[in-house]
């Protein structure tokens, strides 16, 4: 049975716990030239850095859970505390105030994949997994896209066959973003290949660690390995391990993608993407001299205000999931806003910097950003591409005909 607590007295003890775990935030406005000078989109850390992160992260989300202050709304049965969201709200406001560890490899699982599990999984499953993932002691990933399914991810070809209590599941997954990281991940199947695309799916939970998984990091243009390859080779899963129904995978993998919406809505909104490097371009244009330039003003002007849409947009989006109703296509204008906006933050940084955006000069904050532009374009793919978004746009909002499909 969910605990009744009073929001003072969870207020006074999620900030007794804080004050004796964490150091409070200090607001340090870095100075041009001092620090480091990344503004990259994509995380640009060697596996190393990476293991290290994650180490320091597992040990906060230990002690966070441990304290009750983790999974908060969660289902009392699976670890969770039962309380509303409003206590959820409150504790993270709390928490902004004070310096904890970065929970980005975390994002995927808890943000997409444990909300998958406590909707269509196992009881066995649930039990299994949601706890150990809300206490940080295992990470999750998402196993959709492959090779020739993306936006057409009803397309996806990895075949899972049943076997007894077991299924063997042989094909690629790509783009895993922390694969390499992970423990288990939520895998999207053809189970009937004679079905529709939309009607042969099958969602399940698998071991990253069972035998028949190898995975394989893909090197971005930037540098970075941030995400992967997935080879499954006669891999088996427990049937108790599928989500869902067979051969109704669709509506398992549309939960996922509701929640991947809702997670970078909830990350632009507070601030994450919509305003992205704008206080490092202004210092930018003033040190390279360009502060009165009417043209570079404007384009300036315009990146502000739009960063400042994108915000909103995406803050009028939680609110309706805040309130328990579903996103509409708030998500899809906020993340094309943001990355139009994002756009245009590359136009003006190559007017400005020209050539030294292309050849490392060796000057503080400059080459920087080409980390920057060449990310970009990752970002207008993640999450749904700005086409497909604005195929969502012209059809749900501006009614337009839908666009003929392809049947394969
Ligand atoms: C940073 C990053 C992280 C990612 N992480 C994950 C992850 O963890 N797990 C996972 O499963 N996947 C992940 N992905 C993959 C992502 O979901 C896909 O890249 C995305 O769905 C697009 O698919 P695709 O790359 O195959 O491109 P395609 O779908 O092949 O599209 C190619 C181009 O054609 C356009 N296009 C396609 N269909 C239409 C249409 N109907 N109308 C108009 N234009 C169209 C697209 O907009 C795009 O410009 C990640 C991608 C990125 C960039």
């Amino acid at each position: 049975m969910a605990e009744t607590i009073s929001e003072q007295d969870f207020e006074r003890s999620a900030l007794s716990f804080l004050e004796a775990n964490a150091k409070p935030r200090v607001e340090s406005r870095q100075s041009w030239g001092e620090g480091s000078d990344q503004v990259s989109v994509l995380p640009e850390r060697t596996l190393e850095e990476e293991q290290a992160e994650l180490k320091e992260a597992r040990g906060w989300a230990q002690k966070r859970f441990d304290a009750g202050f983790s999974w908060i709304t969660g289902p009392v049965e699976y670890g969770g505390r039962g309380l509303s969201r409003d206590f959820q709200r409150n504790y993270d406001a709390i928490e902004g105030r004070f310096d904890t560890p970065a929970m980005s490899a975390y994002g995927i699982g808890l943000g997409m994949v444990a909300p998958t599990i406590l909707a269509h999984g196992s009881d066995e499953v649930k039990a299994l997994y949601l706890k150990r993932m809300w206490r940080g002691d295992i990470v999750g990933c998402q196993l959709f896209s492959e090779p020739g399914a993306g936006s057409d991810l009803a397309s996806l070809q990895t075949k899972a066959v049943r076997d007894g209590d077991e299924w063997i599941v042989t094909g690629q997954k790509v783009w895993t973003s922390g694969a390499h990281l992970s423990e288990i991940g939520e895998i999207m199947c053809r189970t009937n290949p004679d079905a529709p695309k939309h009607k042969g799916l099958t969602g399940f939970v698998v071991n990253m660690h069972a035998a028949g998984v190898e995975v394989r990091p893909l090197r971005q243009m930037t540098g970075g390995a941030s995400f992967n390859e997935v080879f499954f080779n006669e891999v088996r899963i427990p049937d108790s391990h599928r989500l869902g129904d067979v051969n109704e995978g669709w509506t398992v993998a549309l939960t996922t993608l509701m929640n991947e919406r809702a997670a970078i809505g909830g990350g632009m909104a507070s601030g994450g993407g919509g305003n992205m490097g704008t206080q490092r371009l202004i210092e930018l244009v003033r040190h390279q001299g360009k502060a009165d330039d009417p043209l570079i003003r404007q384009q300036l002007a315009d990146i502000i205000i739009n960063g400042r849409v994108a915000t909103f947009t995406n803050l009028r989006a939680m609110a309706k999931i805040a309130t328990g109703q579903l996103p509409g296509p708030e998500m899809s204008i906020g993340k094309l806003t943001l990355t139009a906006n994002m756009r245009r933050v590359s136009d003006l940084v190559a007017s400005v910097l020209g050539p030294r955006l292309v050849a490392d000069s060796g000057e503080w904050g400059t080459y920087a950003w080409s980390k920057f532009v060449l990310g970009l374009p990752g970002m207008r793919l993640a999450g749904g591409t700005d086409e497909i978004l604005r195929n969502i746009i012209g059809e749900r909002v501006l009614g337009l005909p839908k666009e003929p499909a392809v049947q394969k």
